[in-house]
């Protein structure tokens, strides 16, 4: 998922208070992608490396864990050098709220290419919102990294 494309539209409404700062996560803090493990079981031993996801699903996870630590490094290195940009835009107002995988398409540990149907919700300055997207993720120096996306209905 890109948070480029993905921020809201602006609506002419005055701005509400800002959202109240999240819960630092830990390594012992419920991973926030979603599965039952801890941040430092699950996708916070990707983010701290050299362990790399060993599937497209796994690291739809951690782009979107890396998402809510504002992990940029990481969020850099797991985008294929021909769409990632020079640097990631995070919004103060926004707050990712979970992640549900819908469907997976090849990217194992056999495949060259992958694809993943996410819903991630959140609120972005207290507005609740869901990311519907199709994303297509590939195998750059052997491991998986983050090509592009479809945004779904
Ligand atoms: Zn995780």
């Amino acid at each position: 998922m890109s948070r480029r494309k993905a921020r809201p539209a602006r609506t002419s409404r005055p701005a509400r208070a800002a959202a109240p700062a999240p819960a630092p996560v830990t390594a012992e803090s419920p991973c926030p992608c979603g599965l039952a493990a801890a941040y430092g079981a699950c996708c916070g031993r990707f983010h701290a490396g050299p362990a790399t996801a060993p599937t497209a699903a796994l690291l739809m996870r951690s782009r979107y864990s890396a998402f809510v630590v504002r992990d940029e490094g990481y969020l850099l290195r797991t985008w294929a050098p021909e769409t990632r940009p020079g640097e990631v835009d995070f919004d103060p107002g926004m707050r990712w709220a979970g992640l549900e995988i819908e469907e997976t398409g090849d990217g194992t540990a056999f495949h060259q290419h992958g694809t993943v149907t996410f819903r991630a919700r959140f609120s972005h300055d207290g507005e609740p919102g869901e990311l519907h997207e199709r994303s297509r993720f590939a195998r750059h120096d052997g491991a998986w990294v983050y090509v592009d996306g479809d945004f779904l209905d």
